[in-house]
């Protein structure tokens, strides 16, 4: 008998785990249930914010999810236009100063593991550089466009037969009685980020905000661009990608641990714009911060996890099992299929354990 699973969370950890089970398991029942869906923008819900890119942030050990995501988001991006991601080429710009700080290392690496995974990867030459940096590397990577990926992956899942309902849970318990068959779930797929800091029976206080703040502008800079420090606050960031389909160019930003601030800082955005139209001041045709023409001011929360992302199941009671699969921070787009799969393996692995009833 196939199972009944419920999932919590509509973001882009939630929509994937959903696609995968359903391509997975046979006549199994899913139900998808989010306070947030695709469509909704809120300080509670990381996945809209997202610019998103593939950029890889993993060290070559925890790489498993971003190298397994890679192909399949290459595969959408080449066969299925409707899902909104493009090809763009990436820049990443090192500065030395920044390579002895901790942490330093995933994408901004001198001889980093994805220089394997991109077939056109290659070392800049001196004359490429941006002012003010030492190194840097090209390759060609992919963006997503949140506002048309996210509800082509609710159209998938629909497709599938899942069922979306909203709801907002106060212990992941109650997740037990919502599946839309009206039989008790078997399998609970927690997929909460940030939320899972408050939700009972989960209550993980290993999670955190990290606090991103972006600019998302008209104009065109078909170049994406990453910078591993700036010269401003130390929670400043310098990138861009412009997302496919007509999505506007996101301009970030920031990465500031524990702040849960939802109202975009005047100053910060000030900044942003100003250190990217100084890199890249084609984007703006030399006109400087005026010649940037703002869509909307943003501001995300990066669902992060001390020790790192929750991928594993859990015995809640005789009957029941929970998946968990939250705490991405700043990677849920390009390690979202490399997860889903691991929450496929986490189910086939209890169904083989109780074999005589899922
Ligand atoms: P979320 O998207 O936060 O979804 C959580 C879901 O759980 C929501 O549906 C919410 O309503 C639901 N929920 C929570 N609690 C409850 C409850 N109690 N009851 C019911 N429902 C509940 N990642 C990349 O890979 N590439 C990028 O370029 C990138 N750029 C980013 C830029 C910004 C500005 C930000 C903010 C993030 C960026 N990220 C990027 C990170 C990425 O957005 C996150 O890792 C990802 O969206 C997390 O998705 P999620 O589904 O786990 O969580």
């Amino acid at each position: 008998m196939a199972p009944t699973i419920v999932i919590v969370g509509a973001g882009v950890s939630g929509l994937t785990s959903a696609l995968l089970l359903s391509k997975s398991i046979k006549g199994c029942d899913l139900t998808i249930v989010a306070k947030h869906m695709p469509g909704d923008y809120d300080i509670e819900y990381a996945s809209p914010w997202a610019g998103a890119n593939f950029e890889p942030m993993s060290s070559r050990e925890g790489s498993r999810w971003e190298r397994r995501t890679w192909p399949e988001l290459k595969r959408l991006t080449e066969e299925v236009p409707e899902a909104g991601i493009h090809f763009q080429k990436s820049r990443v710009y090192r500065r030395n100063k920044d390579m002895e700080a901790e942490g330093q290392l995933g994408l901004f690496a001198l001889d980093p593991w994805f220089k394997d995974l991109f077939d056109d990867y290659r070392e800049l030459n001196n004359d490429e550089l941006l002012p003010g940096t030492d190194s840097g590397c090209g390759f060609t990577s992919v963006c997503i466009n949140t506002a048309i990926y996210l509800p082509w992956l609710l159209g998938q899942c629909r497709k599938a037969g899942v069922v979306f309902k909203r709801g907002v849970l106060r212990n992941i318990r109650e997740a037990k009685t919502l599946s839309h068959t009206g039989r008790p779930a078997d399998i609970i797929i927690n997929t909460t980020g940030l939320g899972a800091r408050k939700l009972g029976g989960v209550e993980d206080t290993a999670m955190a905000p990290i606090r991103a703040q972006i600019v998302l502008v008209r104009n065109e800079l078909p170049t994406m661009l990453s910078v591993s420090g700036t010269e401003d606050e130390p929670a400043d960031l310098i990138y861009t990608m412009q997302r496919a389909a007509g999505g506007g160019t996101i301009l970030g930003g920031t990465y500031d641990m524990n702040n849960w601030e939802s109202a975009p800082d005047p100053n910060i955005a000030l900044r942003i714009m100003r250190r990217v139209v100084e890199a890249r001041p084609d984007i703006a045709n030399g006109k400087g911060v005026a010649g940037l023409d703002v869509i909307r001011h943003g501001v995300g929360l990066r669902p992060y996890r001390h020790g790192g992302v929750r991928i594993e199941d859990e015995k809640l009671d005789e009957s029941t099992w929970i998946v968990h699969n939250y705490g991405h921070a700043g990677w849920g787009y390009q390690g979202s299929y490399g997860c889903a799969e691991q929450v496929v393996e986490l189910v086939d692995k209890i169904r083989a354990q109780v074999k005589s009833k899922l």
